[in-house]
């Protein structure tokens, strides 16, 4: 089976792994920046233009990188920072997984440039979906910089889904924000269209929040400190009266790492109980150190959760220190609200829960229908010929790049031959038949093509899930009977060890002891094929070791194969449409697994065997 695991590129590991670190500019500004700071920078720079669009640059006078490293750095799951499965329990870094870089060169024109402090010349690396362009040694000063231009360019379902450059632009500020107040020691600079929106010197805490959000914040600001075995509690909370009606800034670190957690919000808003307004929201920065071994930062990818092993202990300290720093600063109950006194807690309002960041779509959109539709027109109307007569064709579920090869033929040869052949064959095709429920046989100019209809149908679904997975969480059907399926031990902990992944593919689940016991299925399969799918999953990830980008190739070739189904009478509208969506795979001679879908029987094989 490892020939067919080795049939998923890497650089589509890497764009699928890339679906999960990076879902906007932002992303990658957060790991360019964390990057820089792992490095040892004390002065980063972050250009923008475009809202990321355009141009992300991050520059560093970090330690730098050798002319090795830096083509190393590009490989997945290459980081100097971590060795050993131990180490996970001991971070000093940001960075461990090795992903981002990797991960950012799958979606992007990358180009890196750097200087190790030991050498004296130093590389400039240039990279696009994956591939290493060129290579060669430039003179510059020790640290980094790392330019990414056009991302998403070879993911347009993903590059169609980004916001508005205002509200993208708030997402990377947002991301910078929370590193600047992670390492006030660390100056930083931000510009925008060439425009700078922050130069902060290094300087301690209070003087970067200021330097943040403005003068006026610094007689908002009450310290708090808290000295216990389970957690070192340091930082801010803003005054009761200067609590906010939208949500203001609540910045939670742990050991130097921005985090979210609803669970701890809620500990410090009980804290101002009474004290604020009902739908009024504190501002707080809070800094907690607690053992490194007590947290477990390797629940998310973009860790943003964490996982706290004291977490109710921690939060009864926090509650308690939080509430005896507002009363110290002598601001408690004194405040006389005229509004209802009684603080309503919504601690978990739509806006303020644990969200996995994933991007919103409905998952029956189909991206590419409106650009086929306005492409579709274009291509058709400008190639005015009158030889083309799309109306009676089934729409063409293609795949984008042969779309786009199309219309720029269409568009710029003004040529229409290829187009009156694929007409004849569509005119072909018509006549095809259906053998042994299994092959469509049809006349083609060469002779008679044969298509082997499941691997071909397995292949549309094939692309179909991973073009959805690639940009969003498969969708999950709920079932109505939950279905439970013993496991062994192992089985049970290499489920675990990609929950991430299979929930993504829409498995929901809950255990009981060691059965699992399924609530949820990816939507494509039926309680009829789940048996078969469910246990090619189990085997795949108890006894291979694969990764996750290999587990989503793997899983999503099983749900093909399941959904693919059994019954394969076609009418011969159902031939046609199958043929039309098989050719626009890019992909059409070869089933997920590499088997053949297509044979040709040239003319002159069959006139020889009549001779
Ligand atoms: P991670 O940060 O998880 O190790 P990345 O893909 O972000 O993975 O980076 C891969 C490796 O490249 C890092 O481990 C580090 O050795 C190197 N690297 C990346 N960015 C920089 C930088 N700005 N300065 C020095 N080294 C860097
Ligand atoms: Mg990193």
């Amino acid at each position: 089976m490892s020939e067919v695991i080795r049939l998923l590129p890497d650089n589509i590991a890497n764009q699928i792994a890339a679906g999960e670190v990076i879902q906007r500019p932002a992303s990658v500004v957060k790991e360019l920046i964390e990057n820089a700071v792992d490095a040892g920078a004390t002065r980063i720079e972050l250009h923008i233009k475009d809202a990321g669009r355009t141009l992300i640059q991050v520059i560093d006078n970090g330690k730098g990188m050798t002319e090795m490293d830096a083509r190393m750095s590009f490989e997945r799951h290459a980081t100097s920072k971590l060795r050993h499965a131990d180490d996970l329990f001991n971070l000093s870094t940001k960075g461990f997984r090795g992903e981002a870089l990797a991960s950012i060169a799958a979606i992007a024109h990358v180009t890196l440039e750097t200087r190790h402090e030991t050498r004296e010349i130093g590389t400039k690396v240039s990279i696009a979906a994956s591939q290493i362009e060129a290579q060669e040694p430039i003179a510059r000063q020790t640290g980094t910089s790392v330019s990414v231009k056009n991302l998403f360019f070879n993911v347009p379902a993903r590059r169609n889904f980004l916001k508005s450059d205002s509200i993208e632009s708030k997402h990377i500020l947002e991301e910078f924000y929370r590193v600047a107040l992670t390492h006030p020691e660390v100056g930083f600079k931000i510009t925008h269209n060439g425009n700078t929106l922050h130069d902060l010197g290094s300087a301690i805490l209070r003087k970067r929040i200021i330097d943040l959000f403005g003068g006026n914040i610094n007689e908002k600001l009450v310290p708090i400190e808290e000295d216990t075995d389970l957690v070192q509690i340091r930082g801010f909370v803003a005054k009761p009266e200067f609590a906010r009606k939208t949500r203001g800034e609540q910045y939670f670190f742990v050991n130097n790492r921005f985090f979210k957690d609803s669970y701890f919000h809620h500990a410090v808003t009980a804290a101002f109980d009474n004290l604020i307004p009902a739908k009024t929201y504190p501002s707080y920065f809070i800094y907690l150190t607690v053992p490194k071994d007590s947290i477990d930062v390797n629940i998310h990818p973009t860790k943003t959760e964490i996982k706290f092993e004291e977490d109710r202990n921690i939060y009864s300290i926090l509650r308690s220190t939080v509430k005896l720093a507002l009363g110290k600063y002598n601001i408690a109950p004194t405040i006389d609200f005229e509004v209802e006194t009684q603080f309503d807690v919504q601690p978990l309002q739509s806006h303020e829960s644990i969200r996995i960041p994933q991007i919103d779509v409905d998952p029956t959109y189909n991206p590419f229908e409106e650009e086929r539709k306005q492409l579709a027109q274009k291509s058709f109307s400008s190639s005015g010929s009158g030889t083309m007569k799309r109306d009676g064709l089934k729409p063409l579920q293609p795949n984008r790049s042969d779309w786009e090869n199309f219309y720029e033929i269409a568009r710029k040869e003004e040529d229409t031959s290829s187009e009156i052949e694929y007409e004849q064959e569509q005119q072909s095709l018509k006549q095809s038949m259906v053998l042994h429920r299994k092959y469509i046989l049809a006349q083609v100019k060469s002779g008679l093509m044969m298509i082997h209809i499941k691997r071909a149908k397995e292949r549309i679904i094939y692309d179909q899930l991973m073009e959805q997975f690639i940009v969003s969480p498969i969708s999950s059907q709920q079932l109505m009977f939950p279905i439970e399926q013993k496991m062994i031990s192992t089985e049970k902990l290499e489920w675990e060890n990609n929950a991430t992944s299979l929930r993504r593919l829409g498995f929901e689940w809950d255990w009981n002891k060691d059965t699992i016991v399924l609530s949820g299925i990816p939507a494509h399969l039926t309680t009829d094929n789940l048996q078969a799918c469910l246990e090619n999953v189990i085997h795949k990830i108890s006894h291979e070791n694969i990764d996750k980008g290999e587990l989503a190739h793997e899983l999503i070739v099983s749900l093909a194969a399941a959904a693919s189904g059994n019954k394969h009478a076609l009418s011969s509208e159902e031939q046609e449409n199958l043929v039309n969506e098989l050719f626009a795979s890019a992909e059409h001679q070869f089933g997920p697994t590499g088997k053949r879908i297509i044979q040709t029987l040239e003319i002159e094989e069959l006139n020889k065997r009549f001779n």
